[in-house]
């Protein structure tokens, strides 16, 4: 029995943090509990925020993927905190789907004018919140929404955290699945050394250009074992492309 102990809990966290991210800014307890709930379910991590300036203090110090916002809030009502979000450019484009008691067109009007991508008047199903939540996702950030990419043969699950490839599983390290994502979330585009560095390994982060080869070429190993098509075109002086044409 030599297994590291270590590996199990650092999987866990990669996974975690794989997950599309929602805030629900909602005061009454006991609807934040079955948000939370079924959003945990559907495969979203969830952090909460119980009133208006919490809200854009939450969003200040861990932006979202997307916020459940709900209308009626203490301290700052929803329709001003999705205000103030618009007003900055940081979180401008940041989906934000607004929860309401009120029913009437009117306010539905009033809330995407205020810039909500999309309106939910309560009481809803949380399945079908569930849904709304993923159509947004889709048309702003399209992997987010799906618990799996898939391209040619490969399949990624994002959840599990597991890649395959026409059905055999395919070990990656982290930097290498985060280059695959990042490639199948832009499948045919190429990528020069210096965006994959500000895409995979981040902005803040100094590595060296070839350091982009090194982990390309593990990844190529890894992806095409023995026999297997090589789906990850070089281009020349530009950088590299998944493309199953190349
Ligand atoms: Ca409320």
């Amino acid at each position: 029995m030599t297994m590291a102990t270590t590996a199990p809990s650092r999987r866990d966290t990669q996974t975690s943090s794989m997950k599309p991210r929602v805030l629900i800014v909602e005061d009454e307890t006991a609807l934040v509990e079955l948000l939370r709930y079924n959003l945990e379910q559907a495969g979203f991590a969830v952090a909460v925020a119980y009133d208006g300036e919490e809200a854009l203090t939450a969003v200040q110090e861990d932006t979202p993927d997307l916020i459940l916002l709900d209308w009626m809030l203490p301290l700052m009502s929803g329709i001003e905190v999705c205000r103030q979000l618009r007003r900055q450019t940081s979180t401008a484009n940041l989906p934000i789907i607004m929860l309401t008691a009120r029913g009437e067109e009117g306010d539905r009007v009033r809330g995407l004018d205020a810039g909500a991508d999309d309106y939910v008047p309560k009481p809803f199903s949380p399945t079908e919140l569930v849904a709304r939540i993923r159509a947004v996702l889709r048309r702003i950030r399209p992997a987010l929404a799906d618990e799996a990419l898939s391209y040619a043969d490969i399949v990624m699950d994002l959840v599990a955290h597991r890649v395959t490839r026409a059905g055999k599983p395919v070990h990656l390290g982290p930097t290498e699945f985060r280059l695959l994502r990042h490639f199948m979330e832009h499948p045919g585009r190429v990528f020069s050394r210096e965006q994959l560095l500000d895409s995979v390994w981040g902005k803040d982060v100094y590595v060296e250009a070839r350091t982009v080869d090194v982990h390309i070429r593990r990844l190529r190993i890894a992806l095409n074992g023995d026999n297997e098509a090589d789906l990850i075109r070089t281009v020349r002086a530009a950088g590299y492309a998944l493309d199953a044409q190349g």
